[in-house]
């Protein structure tokens, strides 16, 4: 019943925001204000599909966010450097983030078989080190991570055991120009380089397939920008990223979810996560668009990991399927 009440509500804010912006833009403070006022039904709607999920009660913290009358963007997960096709050090972008008042970062070099950016495995170490340094002079959280690939249909990444142990949070997304098999170029890559966004039946389905393999192979952290050139059933990624509670990323360059999407990953519950994907150090932190489409999409702020709160990541987590978070 309740449920039904907040969609209903949903529909009638997502109509009457459509009017109203006609007319005039909203002030960062409007958004978070209207924002704030639906959170109220939401975090009912949220308790009671937790308790029917045996989710942990603690992480919802209903009064942290009713009391936030801003949007505050307190981390950037997906950031490049020199070490694949990024244009700073590590350095750079840690000093970019401090000076964006973030209180975390994230380096995010592509995966070890992209074949003209992928980071070299033999440079994690490096960059571990690098990633200390930049620690005590910013004084700023950094995790190290990659965002893989998706480099079969059968769901497998370009990380190994080995990785995973060095690697603090694991990103994935789907490029080109990855090394695979000869039936994964077919089946996969080509098809999706030709029909790019606009796959036919099968080939989505077999896009889905292998993104719902790689979520149940491999503890991956955050999607990223789903949909491109590799579109995909969002209802089903939906229910996996709930169900291992695994972050849905609005990327501030690359977002392909359609209204309906967005709604469908808002009723399953996900966490969405908002990164720059910055290659240069100066927009690491800034994330107009994916703000925008938190504001026209209505994305409740208590579904959104990086905003008024940390993400904790599922090496950190103590079930690691279930979304934990820190409230600020
Ligand atoms: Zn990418
Ligand atoms: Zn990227």
């Amino acid at each position: 019943m309740i449920i039904k009440d907040t969609n209903n509500n949903d529909k009638q804010k997502i109509l009457t925001n459509k009017k109203r912006k006609k007319n005039n833009q909203y002030s960062f403070d409007e958004i978070s204000l209207k924002q704030n006022n639906l959170k109220v039904k939401n975090d009912e709607n949220l308790i009671n599909k937790e308790r029917k999920n045996n989710i942990n009660l603690n992480q919802v913290n209903n009064k942290n966010c009713l009391d936030n009358s801003r949007l505050i963007i307190t981390g950037d997960y997906h950031t490049h450097t020199i070490y694949s096709h990024g244009k700073g050090d590590i350095i750079d972008n840690a000093n970019f983030a401090k000076e964006k008042n973030l209180k975390q970062l994230a380096i995010t070099d592509h995966g070890f078989s992209h074949l003209l950016y992928g980071v070299k495995r033999e440079k994690l170490s490096e960059i571990k080190e690098k990633i200390k340094l930049a620690e005590k002079q910013t004084n700023l959280k950094i995790y190290l991570g990659v965002e893989a690939n998706f480099t079969s249909c059968q769901g497998d990444v370009d990380v190994n055991l080995e990785d995973l142990k060095i690697l603090d949070i694991l990103l994935v997304g789907h490029h080109r120009m990855v090394k695979s098999r000869l039936i994964d170029k077919l089946k996969l890559f080509i098809p999706n380089m030709i029909f790019k966004n606009k796959a036919y039946k099968k080939l989505k389905e077999r896009n889905t397939e292998t993104v719902l393999k790689a979520m149940e192979k491999y503890p991956i952290d955050i999607l990223t920008h789903l949909n491109y050139e590799m579109p995909l059933d969002i209802n089903q990624i939906a229910k996996k990223a709930f169900e291992t509670g695994t972050y849905i990323e609005i990327n501030d360059k690359k977002m392909y979810f359609t209204e309906e999407e967005i709604k469908t990953l808002i009723e399953n519950n996900v966490m969405f996560i908002l990164d720059s994907d910055a290659h240069k150090p100066e927009h690491v932190g800034i994330v107009p668009n994916s703000l925008q489409v938190v504001e026209k999409f209505n994305i409740p702020i208590k579904n959104i990991a990086n905003i008024n709160k940390l993400p904790v990541f599922k090496k950190f987590r103590k079930i690691k399927n279930n979304y934990e978070q820190i409230d600020l």
